[in-house]
């Protein structure tokens, strides 16, 4: 089962990702998960991308789908994996084509998380995360017991920076101009699955499963 995700900010695609893996017992690779991994284990690939980040500069398609090659081709990934994250452009998926070609795999299937722009805005002005534990909350649908304090370990809550009104348009604006044509991309090899990511977490659960049902 090859599978790869997709969701604006606020989606739930995180929660989504955790789920598919533990359910189908596949690696979820993540780019940032992937760089980590290859410059910790010293690959020459690793290597690279650490000189670029090091720089301060943007790891470039050629290293980064070298890394993404090397992940694809570990032994965890025959029975399937979630990539999240990758591809990003039009470019990288072209890229990716030839990776799997190259490894005798493709794609599956790709979900797509979709979110109404204002529930998303919602969604994620409302948000208070724990700064000890990391825990999320919603002020109306999760809220804490208690204001500003965190059920699980008593931290204190914030609310992320860029999790403004203003910001929050600006990076959804900036998610849907980026993955539209991703999205017309595999639009047009048959692949998206939309799912409602409005309702509740595990009926969206519910819905990735009866469409991954079939698919080995
Ligand atoms: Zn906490």
């Amino acid at each position: 089962m090859n599978l790869l995700i997709m969701g604006p900010p606020g989606a739930g695609k995180g929660t989504q990702a955790a789920n598919i893996v533990k359910e189908y017992n596949i690696p979820h690779i993540s780019t940032g998960d992937m760089f980590r991994a290859a410059i910790k284990s010293g690959t020459e690939l690793g290597k690279e991308a650490k000189r670029y980040m090091d720089q301060g500069d943007l790891v470039p398609d050629s290293v980064t789908c070298g890394i993404v090659k090397e992940r694809l081709s570990k032994d965890d990934c025959k029975q399937g994996f979630l990539l999240d994250g990758f591809p990003r452009t039009v470019a990288q998926a072209e890229s990716l084509e030839q990776i799997l070609e190259d490894l005798d795999m493709n794609i599956n299937t790709v979900i797509n998380i979709k979110v109404d722009n204002n529930l998303l805005i919602n969604r994620l002005v409302k948000r208070r995360i724990c700064k000890d534990c990391g825990a999320t909350y919603h002020l109306d649908f999760n809220p804490p017991k208690e204001e500003g304090i965190c059920d699980v370990c008593g931290g204190d809550l914030y609310q992320r920076k860029d999790d403004n009104p203003e910001t929050v348009e600006n990076r959804l604006d900036v998610y849907a101009k980026q993955t539209k044509p991703l999205l017309d991309f595999y639009r047009e090899k048959d692949l998206i699955q939309n799912i409602n990511g409005e309702q509740d977490i595990d009926k969206v659960f519910s819905d990735i499963k009866s469409i991954l049902k079939g698919i080995n």
